[in-house]
C-alpha cells in the first residue's frame, strides 16, 4: 500500500479518449475544480467539448503522449483499447495512470482476462476454451456446444461474436474472423445480466456501487436498472466478487465487472471494463457519488466518495435511431416532453450527427421506488418511441 500526497484541485488530469464516458468524467472533474486535458484524434469529440485542453493526436502518438505527460500528474482512460504501451509511456514520464497499464493489458484479451478472473482472483467464469488456430477447433470439448465464438480482442456491443451449434459451424466462424485469436464460450441459460462498478484507491481501499441490472437490444445496452431486482445475497455476492477482482488486479480507479446470473442463481463473470461503464450512468443521478467522480477521487489520491444509492433509477440509452420517426424521417426527439416527466434526467453527449445504433445520450429516471422509476421510464420511452421498459 502506498500513501501518496493527493493531487489537488487546479491540477490538470489527463484523459485518453474523447467519447461520452470521457465527457462525463471531464464534467465531474471540472465540478471539483480540476482541469482536463484530453488526448483524442477526432476534432469535435464529446469529451473535447467540455475539457480545458485537447491534444489532437492518435492514441499511440509519442509526441502527443509526452505533451499529455508534461501537463498531467495523473491520467486515465475512457476506453479499454487504449494501447497499454501508451499508458506505460505516460507512466515512464512520471504520470500516474489509473488504471495501471498492467490491469488494462489483462482486460484487453478475453483469454487472459478469463484466466485471470478464474485462476488469480478465484471468481467463476463461463466454461470456455481458447481458440487460437484452426487446430484448436478439433480440440474443443463437445460439452461447450452450442456456444459463442468471440474474438479475444477489440470486441464491443456484441461485435466480433458468432453463435454456433456445432464444430463445423465453429470452424466456419473461426475462418470468418480471419483466424484472429478467439475464445469459445458455452451458451448459458441467462436469467439476468448484472454489473457492479468497483472503485479502488491508490492505498488499496475499495468501494462498490449497488449491483445494476442490464438489458440489451441488438447487442447494445438498452436499459439499466438500479438496484438490480435480485435477492440481496446475489447482489452482495456480486459486489464481493468485484472487490476481489479489483484487489487481485491491484487496480486503481473505476472498474466495471459484468456478470451473468444463471437460472439456478449461479453468478459468473462475463467480462471486465477498466473504466466507467454505460451501466453505471445511473450513479450520476441516483448515488451520492457518481462513478465519474469516483474516478477523479481515485486517480488524484483523494478519499473515495460515498457510493450509497439515494434513489431508485431506470436508465434508458438514447441511440441515433430515436432521431428517425416511424416513417424513417429525421427529426429531433421531443426533449421538452421528456423533461416534463418528473424525475427524468437528460444527458446528451453533444454528438453532431445522429446515426442508427450510435449512442447519443441517455435518460435516467429517478424516483423513491423502482415502481415509480419504471412508470417514469415508460413515459419517457413512449415519447422517444422505445419499447416499454419492464
Ligand atoms: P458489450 O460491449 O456490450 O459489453 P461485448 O461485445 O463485449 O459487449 P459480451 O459482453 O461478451 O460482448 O456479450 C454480449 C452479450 O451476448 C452479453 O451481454 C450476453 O447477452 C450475450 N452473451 C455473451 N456470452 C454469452 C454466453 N456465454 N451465454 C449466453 N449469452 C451470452
Ligand atoms: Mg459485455
Amino acid at each position: 500500500m502506498t500513501e501518496t500526497k493527493p493531487i489537488l484541485p487546479g491540477a490538470t488530469l489527463g484523459l485518453m479518449g474523447g467519447g461520452q464516458l470521457g465527457r462525463m468524467f471531464a464534467q465531474a472533474a471540472a465540478a471539483m475544480g480540476y482541469r482536463v486535458a484530453v488526448l483524442e484524434p477526432q476534432h469535435d469529440a464529446p469529451a473535447a467539448e467540455v475539457s480545458a485542453e485537447h491534444i489532437e493526436a492518435p492514441y499511440n502518438d509519442a509526441d502527443g503522449l509526452d505533451r499529455l505527460a508534461e501537463r498531467c500528474p495523473c491520467a486515465t482512460t475512457e476506453f479499454e483499447n487504449v494501447p497499454a504501451d501508451s499508458l506505460r509511456r505516460l507512466a515512464a514520464k512520471g504520470t500516474l495512470t489509473a488504471p495501471p497499464a498492467h490491469a488494462v493489458a489483462v482486460t484487453q484479451d478475453r483469454n487472459v482476462e478469463k484466466h485471470f478472473v478464474e485462476s488469480v482472483a478465484g471468481v467463476p467464469v463461463a466454461p470456455h476454451c481458447a481458440v487460437l488456430s484452426e487446430k484448436d477447433v478439433a480440440l474443443v470439448d463437445e460439452a461447450l456446444f452450442p456456444g459463442i465464438l468471440k474474438t479475444a480482442r477489440l470486441g464491443y456491443d456484441g461485435k466480433g461474436q458468432y453463435r454456433v451449434k456445432n464444430r463445423d459451424e465453429l470452424l466456419q466462424a473461426f475462418r470468418n474472423t480471419n483466424g484472429v485469436e478467439c475464445v469459445f464460450e458455452k451458451m448459458l441459460p441467462l436469467k439476468l445480466e448484472l454489473s457492479v462498478i468497483v472503485c479502488r484507491s491508490l492505498s488499496g481501499e475499495t468501494k462498490t456501487f449497488p449491483a445494476a441490472e442490464n438489458h440489451h437490444r441488438n447487442g447494445i445496452l438498452a436499459m439499466s436498472v438500479l438496484p438490480a431486482r435480485v435477492p440481496e445475497a446475489v447482489a452482495e455476492e456480486a459486489r464481493a466478487h468485484a472487490m476481489r477482482i479489483a484487489d487481485a488486479l491491484e487496480y486503481v480507479g473505476v472498474l466495471c465487472v459484468e456478470f451473468f446470473l444463471l437460472e439456478d442463481d449461479t453468478l459468473l463473470v462475463n467480462e471486465l471494463a477498466p473504466r466507467p461503464h454505460n451501466s453505471g450512468h445511473a450513479t450520476i443521478d441516483a448515488c451520492v457519488t457518481s462513478q465519474y467522480e469516483e474516478q477523479v477521487r481515485a486517480m488524484t489520491g483523494m478519499p473515495l466518495g460515498d457510493t450509497t444509492r439515494h434513489s431508485c433509477a431506470v436508465m434508458l440509452n438514447v441511440l441515433g435511431d430515436e432521431w428517425f420517426d416511424a416513417e424513417g424521417r429525421f427529426r429531433d426527439p421531443d426533449w421538452r416532453a421528456v423533461l416534463a416527466v418528473p424525475g427524468a434526467k437528460l444527458h446528451l453527449y453533444g454528438k453532431k450527427e445522429a446515426r442508427r445504433a450510435r449512442k447519443m445520450g441517455h435518460v435516467t429516471c429517478v424516483a423513491p421506488t423502482l415502481d415509480e422509476a419504471f412508470e417514469r421510464a415508460r413515459a419517457v420511452a413512449r415519447i422517444l418511441g422505445l419499447p416499454d421498459p419492464e
